[in-house]
C-alpha cells in the first residue's frame, strides 16, 4: 500500500511501496526517515514541516549568544573546484566567508593527470588547475583553514560548523562542496594490497609501474583517462569492463583504441586480486559474465576507477537525498535547509565536470549573498522594532 501513516505528518501519505530503509544515523523520529528515497511523489520527502522539524531542534541558546561580529557571512566547506569558485565569488560580493578544507587544495583534480576540457585551458595538470584556483582565491583575501569539519548543525538564526579541534564557527549561509571518494570494488584482495600494488589514483602510483604491467578495471572517464595516463608509463595495460561498450566520451574511446599498449578485456568482472610470496601484486581473477570463463591475468598493479561515492556524512538530517546518496537542490544549490547550499559533486546532478562544480560555486556564492543580505535587512528591521 503506497499510502501509509508516518510518523509526524498527519493522515495517510504517500510512500513509494519499495522504500529504502531507515539509516542508523537518522533514527525515525521526526520524518528524518526518508532522505535516501529517490521517488519525487513521496510525501514524507517533500514534506515541508521536515525542514521545521530540524531547525527547530537547533541551539537556540546558542543563537541567542553569539556575538555578529563573530558570525561568518559564509563558510565553505570543501576546498576542491566548487569550493574555490564560491569562495572568489563570495570575497567580490563583499561577503566575510571563511573556507575549510581537510587535505590538500584543490580536492579530486590534485588526482587527475591531464585536464584538457576546462574552458580557456586547453592542456593543463589536475595539481596545477588545483593551485591556480587556490591561488585565485587567495588573492582576493579568502580566510582558509585547514582541518575536518566534523558536524554541521543548522539553526533558525544562523548555521554551524564544527571543526575537528572543537572550534564552533557560525554563519548566516554554508556551502557544502565536500565532493566524493572513489569506489571500491570489494574484492579479495583489494584492501589486503592496497598501497601494494592496488590503487585508486594513477597519477599519484603510475610511476611505481614504469615498463611494467597494469590492470585498470572500469569503463568511464576515469578508467580511461587513467588508462591513457598509465600506457605513457607502463608496459602494458588492461582495461577490464563489465560490457561490451565503455561508457566513457567517445574521445577517450578513439585514443584508447588508437592506443596500441591497450588492450580492453570486455564483458569481465574481476574476482580476485592475488599477491606473490612477496605480498605484492601478482595477478587478478576475472570472469566472463557472458560465458562463465574464467581467466588470470598477471599483472604488477591494479588501477580500480569504478565511480565514486558522494562524501555526505556532514549533510545534517532532514536535507533531502536521493538513492545514491547526492544531495537534492533547487536551481540556486539550495537544499530542503534555508542557508545551507551544497554544490560540485556532492550535489545531484547530470554530470560531474570540474566546469560543473566551478559553476555550481559561482550560482550557490551569488544566491548565499542574496540570502545574506535578506537575512541581515530582516534582522535590522526587528532591531528597529524593539527599540
Ligand atoms: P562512472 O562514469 O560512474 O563510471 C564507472 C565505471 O565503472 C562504469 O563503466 C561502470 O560500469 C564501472 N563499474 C562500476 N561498478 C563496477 C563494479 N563493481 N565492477 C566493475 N565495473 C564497475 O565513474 P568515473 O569514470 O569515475 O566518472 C565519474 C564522473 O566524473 C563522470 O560523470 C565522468 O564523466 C566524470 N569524469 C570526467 C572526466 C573528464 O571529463 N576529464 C574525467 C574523469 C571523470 P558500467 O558502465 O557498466 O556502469
Amino acid at each position: 500500500m503506497p499510502f501509509v501513516s508516518h510518523p509526524g505528518l498527519p493522515g495517510k501519505v504517500y510512500v513509494p511501496e519499495i522504500h529504502p530503509g531507515i539509516p542508523k544515523k537518522h533514527p525515525c523520529a521526526n520524518c528524518f526517515s526518508c532522505q535516501h528515497c529517490g521517488d519525487d511523489r513521496c510525501q514524507v520527502c517533500r514534506s515541508d514541516g521536515r525542514t521545521e522539524d530540524v531547525l527547530s531542534q537547533a541551539k537556540t541558546v546558542k543563537e541567542n549568544t553569539v556575538s555578529t561580529s563573530d558570525l561568518y557571512d559564509l563558510i565553505i566547506v570543501g576546498g576542491g573546484p566548487g569550493g574555490f569558485s564560491a569562495g572568489i565569488y563570495a570575497m567580490r560580493a563583499a561577503m566575510k566567508t571563511v573556507l575549510i578544507e581537510k587535505g590538500a587544495p584543490g580536492g579530486q583534480m590534485t588526482l587527475s593527470g591531464e585536464i584538457e576540457n576546462y574552458p580557456g585551458v586547453e592542456h593543463i595538470g589536475g595539481p596545477d588547475l588545483a593551485m591556480k584556483f587556490h591561488e585565485h582565491a587567495q588573492a582576493y583575501g579568502l580566510e582558509m583553514r585547514f582541518q575536518e569539519v566534523r558536524e554541521i548543525e543548522p539553526g533558525r538564526a544562523y548555521h554551524s560548523a564544527r571543526l575537528e579541534d572543537g572550534t564552533i564557527l557560525n554563519a548566516h549561509a554554508i556551502i557544502l562542496a565536500t565532493g566524493g571518494n572513489p569506489r571500491k570494488l570489494n574484492i579479495p584482495g583489494e584492501d589486503t594490497y592496497y598501497g601494494k600494488g592496488v590503487s585508486y589514483c594513477a597519477v599519484c602510483d603510475g610511476f611505481f609501474f614504469r615498463n611494467k604491467t597494469v590492470v585498470v578495471i572500469g569503463g568511464g572517464d576515469s578508467a580511461a583517462e587513467e588508462s591513457l595516463y598509465l600506457a605513457k608509463l607502463a608496459k602494458h595495460v588492461y582495461l577490464v569492463h563489465r560490457r561490451d561498450t565503455l561508457r566513457a566520451s567517445k574521445i577517450l574511446q578513439q585514443r584508447i583504441q588508437a592506443e596500441c599498449k591497450i588492450d580492453v578485456i570486455w564483458n569481465s568482472i574481476p574476482l580476485e586480486i592475488l599477491a606473490d610470496e612477496n605480498g605484492g601484486v601478482a595477478s587478478i581473477a576475472l570472469q566472463n559474465v557472458k560465458t562463465n570463463n574464467r581467466q588470470n591475468i598477471a599483472t604488477d598493479g591494479v588501477f580500480i576507477f569504478v565511480g565514486f561515492k558522494p562524501n555526505n556524512m556532514l549533510v545534517p538530517a532532514g536535507v533531502r537525498m536521493n538513492a545514491d546518496g547526492y544531495v537534492v537542490t533547487d536551481d540556486k544549490c539550495e537544499t530542503s535547509i534555508p542557508g545551507l547550499y551544497v554544490i560540485g559533486d556532492l550535489r545531484q546532478k547530470y554530470a560531474r565536470q570540474i566546469v560543473i562544480a566551478a559553476s555550481d560555486g559561482c550560482t550557490a556564492a551569488l544566491a548565499a549573498a542574496h540570502y545574506v543580505e535578506n537575512r541581515k535587512a530582516a534582522d535590522a528591521e526587528n532591531a528597529c522594532q524593539l527599540i
